[in-house]
């Protein structure tokens, strides 16, 4: 496999992170977490903001689940979740759909090395069979729409019987796939997000909630982490 360039992607993503300004100011959209929902201690001096509470995120999935379960009732369904940044979603999703089903990964990750956004490398393929099934296809955030896109292309060669898909986070705004997902759990603005298994530079996973980072976090972590060559083992950017 091609090695990473880890200095490349971890510059490209502190790039493309901070392409989004307007993160900083833009109001609290309708929904999501109040103004005064405080950041937790820990994180005050990395997260600006909550964007969305784990009690918000929590109630969101119930309600999704139950449009699912309503949705696939009478066929056992595979659940194919795309790596590393459903993690979070995908396991509070399952733990509320009584149903019947399987579970399988995608693996999809931008490399660095001058790979555009979009230019995917699959890093694990599907193992279990989906022909004739009813497939979820499940993933963190529909941005550009360029990853669903090419994950739904690669299922439908396969022959499922339907393909129905879920994200946690929706940003309308910045679609270039003619791509919409069939359950989304919020509508965000055009804010660069963390948290509740997304990452930056592979940081932040593990935060409870959906939050934006400030912006020195952004330069102090491609200063911190850009290695003067690339590594001989090479790091996974993005995902
Ligand atoms: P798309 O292919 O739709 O442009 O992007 C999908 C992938 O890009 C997501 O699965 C996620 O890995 C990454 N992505 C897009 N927007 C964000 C964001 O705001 N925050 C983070 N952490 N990742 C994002
Ligand atoms: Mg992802």
């Amino acid at each position: 496999m091609r090695q990473p360039n880890l200095r490349t992607g971890i510059a490209r993503q502190a790039k493309t992170a901070l392409q989004h300004p307007k993160f900083m100011r833009a109001p609290v959209p309708e929904g999501h977490a109040s103004p005064d929902d405080r950041v937790p201690a820990r994180w005050r001096k990395e997260v600006e903001r909550v964007l969305i509470t784990d009690a918000q995120i929590a109630q969101r999935i119930r309600g999704m689940s139950r449009d699912i379960m309503r949705d696939f009732a009478g066929r056992e369904m595979v659940v194919v979740s795309l790596l590393n940044g459903t993690v979070m979603f995908l396991a509070d999703l399952i733990r509320n759909l009584a149903l019947p089903l399987r579970l399988d990964f995608i693996g999809v990750s931008s490399y660095g090395a001058g790979t555009e956004s979009g230019d995917l490398v699959f890093t694990k393929e599907l193992r279990l069979n989906v022909r004739g099934r009813d497939v979820l296809l499940v993933d963190d955030i529909l941005d550009t729409g360029k990853t669903l896109y090419r994950v739904l292309g690669k299922i439908r060669a396969l022959k499922p019987r339907r393909i129905k898909t879920c994200v946690l986070l929706n940003k309308a705004a910045r679609r270039v796939e003619a791509v919409e997902a069939d359950y989304v759990g919020f509508e965000i603005p055009d804010f660069f997000v963390v948290g509740y298994g997304l990452d930056f530079a592979e940081r932040y996973r593990n935060l409870p909630f959906v939050g934006v980072l400030y912006p020195h976090v952004y330069k102090k972590t491609s200063q911190q982490v850009i290695p003067a060559k690339p590594r001989k083992a090479g790091g996974r950017v993005g995902g």
